[in-house]
């Protein structure tokens, strides 16, 4: 156990497939979320997991007799921004002679394109990236060629000219360098195309060693890349050497993150559905006390598997965005964490 255990699992096509196979269930749209055009707003993460908690019957009994979401989708969330679900989650804003889109997507984004044009023909002005993982990066290439500008962190820019460490010990060969960032920033950037504004914030080592989330203040839209999933517990990157991510950071993004939202923001997470201020808030408050219980757990002389044994965490897999089931991967992350300070 350990070290390889602690590689992220996001870009993993087995963690994708597993999504996809399980999203069997659609809801009506929330109160404050546009109506949706080829799907809906699903319950996200935290009511299944309390639901889960109190009524264990309810996951299935909620799936019945509901039809099966289409694997790629577009969902209109507000004042011209769509959330554009693909495997893991791009955003695109349009504006009146230009859009600007939120990650990329998979090396092949044939499909994303195409979900695109079925929204809008103004041309995609920039791409932001908010970290360097290839499934949030794979379309960058072709979104350049067509003449946007990649933008990303200093950190991410330098994370995608290098080989990623992927499962296994392989390593996937850096995205072309047609591909790579052409503004980078450190600390926070604007841009604004066609009337939409975009605040882009770069996190403390989070998810990964570098990540940023974006800000649509017209929207009220907050997309958090990879800094939250909704359908699982989080992911870091913490074998990586320096390249690690931090669960303490994550936990300070998450803090500065809500800072700048209301009651109304939508929170987009880089894979599972979107989710809101109240529930975003509920988790971090999860993270924090299965934190605190390991650390005790630790404090009393336990090793991984015993911590691994106390089945800390709740079933988090939501009927209608569900995930992998990362519980005993993530409580080894943390304990490693906590025990050796790679990746706290
Ligand atoms: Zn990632």
């Amino acid at each position: 156990m350990g070290a390889n255990l602690l590689v992220d699992v996001c870009e993993k096509g087995e963690h994708v497939a597993l999504s996809r196979e399980r999203d069997t269930v659609n809801r009506p749209a929330r109160r404050g979320v546009a109506p949706a055009v080829k799907t809906t707003i699903p319950v996200p993460l935290l009511a299944a997991l309390l639901l889960a908690a109190l009524l264990p019957a309810v996951l299935p009994l909620a799936a019945a007799g509901q039809p099966a979401p289409p694997q790629t989708s577009t969902v209109p969330l507000r004042n011209g921004v769509y959330l554009l679900r693909g495997g893991s989650n791009a955003v695109l804003a349009v504006g009146t002679d230009g859009a600007a889109l939120v990650d990329s997507e998979f090396r092949n984004p044939d499909g994303l394109l195409q979900r695109i044009a079925d929204i809008t023909s103004v041309p995609v002005r920039y791409v932001v990236n908010t970290h360097a993982h290839p499934d949030h990066v794979g379309g960058n290439v072709r979104l350049a060629g067509l003449g946007a500008i990649i933008v990303a962190t200093e950190g991410a820019a330098d994370a995608m000219a290098q080989p990623f460490p992927g499962p296994n010990g392989r390593e996937e060969p850096p995205i072309d360098a047609a591909g790579l960032p052409r503004e980078t920033f450190q600390g926070s950037r604007t841009i604004v195309v066609g009337g939409q504004e975009a605040r882009i914030i770069e996190a403390p080592r989070s998810h990964s060693a570098s990540d940023a989330y974006v800000h649509f203040p017209a929207a009220n839209v907050i997309v958090m890349g990879d800094l939250h999933h909704s359908n699982e517990y989080p992911v870091y990157d913490a074998n990586m050497g320096c390249r690690c991510g931090s669960f303490e950071g994550n936990l300070q993004a998450y803090d500065a993150m809500l800072a700048i939202a209301d009651d109304d923001t939508i929170f987009v997470p880089g894979h599972g559905g979107p989710t809101n201020k109240r529930e975003v808030a509920a988790y971090v408050a999860m993270l924090r006390r299965v934190r605190d219980e390991v650390s005790m757990a630790i404090g009393r002389g336990l090793n991984a598997d015993d911590v691994v044994a106390l089945r800390l965490l709740a079933d988090d897999r939501s009927p209608t965005w569900p995930g992998p089931d990362n519980r005993d991967a993530f409580i080894r992350v943390l304990f490693n964490a906590l025990t050796t300070g790679v990746g706290r």
